[in-house]
């Protein structure tokens, strides 16, 4: 069941792909599993995917630890700045950076625990007043300083697109993300040369990988439902 929705999910992102004229290999798909137990973790095992998304530390590292160490775990929740020092050295990417003060801490415990975190910069595209992350007008100023911080990388930006029921009405986010995106790598900023553009999930991810979108996150389409809503 998760393996044939799994399947069916790749052969989207891969004619999403085609319709866009880009290469499959340029979108990563990572596998959602925030809420759902190791063993349906175990069965995704069986496929080639090894990207998994969470939005809890306690869930993500008790997950990395039962689990192969050779999965890429990526933080995709907001995330609480005395946390961070759990998951520097467990995590490939975290997806979450909004503030200066999170930055800041996390370039703090990576210096302290000798790793290199890579982060993304979460952008509120529609400016909704219930999610999280920085208006695009705030975003570059951010990039800015955080760029400056050691022991962490600025690899590109994330974005939580509105819950819409038509995945078209998300089109112009995903575009002004890439757009967005597109000018900050053109100020050359030092420091600053992104790659990963974060955004689309299980109701509009082949909308965004029409508009550029290098990572989507997909959780319900792989797992099913979850039975409470995180
Ligand atoms: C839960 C979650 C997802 C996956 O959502 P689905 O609609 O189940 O695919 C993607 N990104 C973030 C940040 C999430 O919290």
């Amino acid at each position: 069941m998760i393996v044939d929705n799994l399947k069916e999910v790749e052969a989207r992102i891969n004619a999403a792909c085609e319709r866009a004229h880009r290469d499959p290999s340029e979108v990563t798909l990572i596998a959602v599993s925030k809420t759902k137990p190791v063993s349906d973790i175990e069965q995704v095992l069986s496929t080639s995917v090894r990207d998994f998304g969470e939005n809890k530390v306690q869930e993500l590292t008790s997950k990395y630890e039962v689990l192969p160490k050779d999965l890429r775990w990526h933080m995709i929740g907001h995330l609480q700045r005395n946390k961070v020092k759990y998951i520097v050295d467990k995590v490939v990417l975290i997806h979450s950076v909004d503030s200066l003060r999170l930055a800041q801490q996390i370039s703090e415990e990576a210096v302290k625990h000798d790793v290199h975190v890579n982060i993304l910069i979460e952008v509120n595209v529609a400016d909704e007043s219930t999610k999280f992350g920085t208006t695009s007008d705030a975003c570059i100023a951010l990039i800015q300083e955080v760029a400056k911080l050691p022991g962490i990388t600025i690899k590109g930006l994330m974005t939580i697109a509105p819950f819409v029921d038509n995945p078209e009405d998300n089109r112009i986010h995903f575009r002004n993300l890439k757009q967005l995106f597109v000018d900050i790598n053109s100020k050359n900023i030092d420091n600053v040369n992104m790659s990963v553009l974060s955004m689309g999930m299980t109701g509009d991810y082949e909308v965004a990988i029409e508009e550029g979108a290098t990572m989507v996150r997909v959780g319900t389409g792989i797992f099913g439902e979850r039975t409470y809503h995180v």
